[in-house]
């Protein structure tokens, strides 16, 4: 059993609005979303942050990052969007999953 909330979204334990998924990420909406549009990508495997990525999550989280302007123009976000990755407290992390913050389609509330 898995403590992780976003595994758990993963393994369909926890309900999220689930935008897109392959055999490698997924995706699905912020729950408190700071824009219109916010959405999360992570990876299907666990791994917490950018402290814990390996030289061999190289191509993983590339493949994500090439994936997120898929998933943004399915999303509306035509003329752009944000893209973030928080690491730490430093940086503001609250879920132990790494994830892509996607934000877009209008302004932004309350993101720091
Ligand atoms: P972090 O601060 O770790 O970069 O961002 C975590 C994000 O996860 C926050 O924007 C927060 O709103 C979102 N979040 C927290 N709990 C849930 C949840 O249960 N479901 C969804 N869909 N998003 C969540
Ligand atoms: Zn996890």
């Amino acid at each position: 059993m898995t403590e992780c909330l976003f595994c758990k979204i993963r393994d369909g334990e926890v309900p999220a609005d689930i935008i897109f998924e392959d055999d490698e990420c997924l995706a699905f909406c912020d729950i408190n979303p700071k824009a219109p549009v916010h959405f999360l990508v992570i990876p299907r495997r666990h791994i917490a942050n950018l402290w814990d990525a390996r030289n061999a999550d190289e191509g993983l989280l590339g493949r994500i990052q090439l994936t997120i302007p898929k998933i943004a123009k399915e999303q509306g976000l035509d003329s752009g969007f944000r893209t973030v990755l928080n690491t730490g407290p430093g940086g503001h992390q609250e879920v132990y999953h790494i994830h892509y913050h996607v934000l877009g389609g209008g302004p932004f509330t309350g993101f720091n």
